[in-house]
């Protein structure tokens, strides 16, 4: 069965964005994954590299978040700065459909006093890697109590680096009424440990590996 994004029931401002980029049919992982999402539900999303998770968190993402307001109500944990870069871009495309919303990327490497600036003039939506993130929670630049949603992106990859302990400290700092969405191309243990620690009675997505 294959649906479209405009079925799903996506803002007319967002339906243009993507069909701009020549994107209408979703792909099996967003079908399954978005109308969950939308509905605030939290979920463990399992599908190979390549099969269009990133837009399956950043469409619900981009509809639940408040320009009215200026503080971090979404957070994005990724593993590396490419991705970071990768996610922000995809995000910023998107967000030209919400007037007043503002993207940060927080990844090392890049010059911080830029991105403390760009968090002191307020930024709904906030990208990063487990290292800058911390720094930035430590030095008091970014607090996370308006987060509202949480998404561990490359789960996988991201404990496979030696992340649990960062990531942990991160999520521990948002507040437990949040959806948290968890993203991964396989789900070894400690991922599932992950999952069953921080999430609240998660739905199980999956995507068949030769399915795209
Ligand atoms: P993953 O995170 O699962 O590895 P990405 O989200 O990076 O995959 O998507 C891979 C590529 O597929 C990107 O170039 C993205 O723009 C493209 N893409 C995602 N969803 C769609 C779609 N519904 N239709 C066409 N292309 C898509
Ligand atoms: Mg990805």
């Amino acid at each position: 069965m294959t649906t479209t994004f405009e079925k799903m029931g996506l803002s007319t401002a967002l339906l243009h964005i993507l069909q701009g980029q020549g994107i209408v049919t979703p792909t099996p992982v967003q079908e399954k994954a978005i109308p969950t999402l939308l509905a605030g539900e939290d979920a463990v999303v399992q599908a190979q590299t390549g099969t269009g998770k990133t837009l399956a968190f950043l469409l619900p993402i981009m509809e639940k978040i408040r320009t009215d307001r200026p503080d971090a109500q979404a957070l994005i944990i990724t593993p590396t700065r490419e991705l970071a870069i990768q996610i922000t871009a995809e995000a910023r495309k998107l967000a030209a459909a919400r007037e007043g919303m503002s993207v940060l990327a927080a990844y090392g490497g890049q010059d911080v006093e830029r991105q403390l600036r760009k968090l002191q003039n307020g930024t709904q939506l906030v990208i990063g890697t487990p290292g800058r993130l911390l720094d930035h929670l430590r030095r008091g630049s970014l607090t996370l109590g308006s987060v509202r949603t949480l998404v561990l992106d490359e789960a996988d990859q991201m404990l496979h680096m030696g992340f649990l302990a960062e990531v942990e400290d991160i999520i521990t700092r948002v507040p437990r009424s949040r959806q948290t969405m968890l993203f991964s191309a396989t789900m070894p243990d400690n991922v599932k440990r992950l999952a069953k620690t921080y999430m609240n009675q998660p739905h199980d997505i999956r995507v068949a590996d030769n399915s795209r």
